[in-house]
């Protein structure tokens, strides 16, 4: 690593190891590859998290670009392909060269796999096809250079947490050795708990992360703040909040954390519902969104919304600017 890199750069050098750390190394080196051994600070962060939203691929995977852009998105997460639909077509070669020109814009660029994709179903067929569907977004990954892919961890459909943990370990493990995109960093997302779904506790998420890790994949965690609250962890109080992050780092370990998804909730603590819900406007409120914001163990993590919105996307605008104000050291806490 080039001695001429400031502050930040300097920080990331040596860090080992999986989650944001092996993100943050894997960026920083591409960073430095791209930009030469003296180029620009694209990292310019201060003391807050990375913010931005999800955007539509709607017109080609580029066009998310610049709807990121347009709203001043730092990061930006997309899905590579129609995740409604098994069947995708390819990239289109224009698509990939501009996306990986334009990506040097942004902080991060994650990638959500399909919502399709149930890599620990008991059915042979659907599992078959969420192999075969999770091989091709990490393909996608590698063409269009994102380092990390956000997969929910699936559903065990009545046959347990260990045979449903198992099979999905073992689906992720095929994908890879098949993949061209074995640098691909795993992002487990933290669920709601609803149903037969895995990943609904820090433990669940644990025990698949080692069990991924075992194999030499690299793996780490997506913390979604309404999921999570639903799952039946406190956010909106300060004792809470640093008790749902103790836990989190006893358990999983902080240095697996990769990014965060900022969701307020439609439903109650513990509820098991995932509804999304615009910032401040739901069971969170603005008091857990506050403490997060504040939050120096977070700083420069990437914060994705994936709230509800219109093709101008003036939701995002205004959950962003929120979140942004939230930030800000004169924003008392409210109680
Ligand atoms: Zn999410
Ligand atoms: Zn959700």
């Amino acid at each position: 690593m080039p001695a001429s890199l400031s502050g930040y750069r300097i920080h990331l050098v040596g860090i080992k190891g999986t989650g944001m750390a092996a993100l943050a190394e894997i960026l920083a080196d591409r960073e430095a590859r791209i930009t030469g051994s003296d180029g620009p600070m694209c990292f310019n962060w201060r003391n807050h998290l990375v913010l931005g939203a999800h955007m539509s691929i709607a017109g080609g995977v580029h066009k998310a670009l610049q709807r990121g852009t347009s709203i001043s998105c730092e990061v930006v997460q997309i899905f590579t392909r129609n995740q409604l639909r098994w069947a995708a077509p390819p990239l289109r070669e224009e698509e990939i060269r501009i996306f990986r020109r334009r990506r040097r814009e942004f902080k991060y660029i994650l990638a959500h796999a399909s919502y399709l994709i149930n890599l620990a179903s008991p059915d042979d067929r659907v599992y078959g096809k969420s192999v075969s569907a999770f091989e091709e977004e990490l393909d996608r990954c590698h063409a269009l250079d994102i380092p990390a892919l956000v997969l929910h961890p699936g559903y065990h459909l009545g046959r347990g947490v260990d045979k449903g943990i198992e099979r999905l370990a073992g689906g992720v493990r095929s994908a890879y050795e098949r993949s061209g995109g074995k640098e691909v960093l795993l992002a487990l997302e933290t669920m709601a708990g609803q149903g037969s779904s895995l990943g609904g506790s820090f433990e669940q998420l644990k025990t698949i992360l080692s069990a991924v890790e075992a194999d030499g994949i690299p793996v780490g965690i997506c913390f979604d703040t309404c999921h999570v609250f639903a799952a039946g962890y406190e956010l909106r109080t300060r004792s809470g909040y640093d008790r749902t992050w103790r836990k989190f780092d006893r358990i999983i370990g902080r240095k697996h954390l990769i990014a965060l998804h900022l969701n307020d909730s439609k439903e109650g603590l513990a509820s098991g519902k995932d509804r999304h819900e615009h910032i401040g406007k739901g069971r969170i409120g603005l008091r857990g969104f506050r403490l997060l914001a504040q939050d120096p163990r977070l700083l420069r993590i990437p914060g994705i919304l994936e709230t509800p919105k219109g093709r101008d996307m003036r939701e995002d605008v205004e959950n962003l600017r929120i979140l942004r104000s939230l930030t800000s050291r004169t924003s008392e806490p409210g109680w």
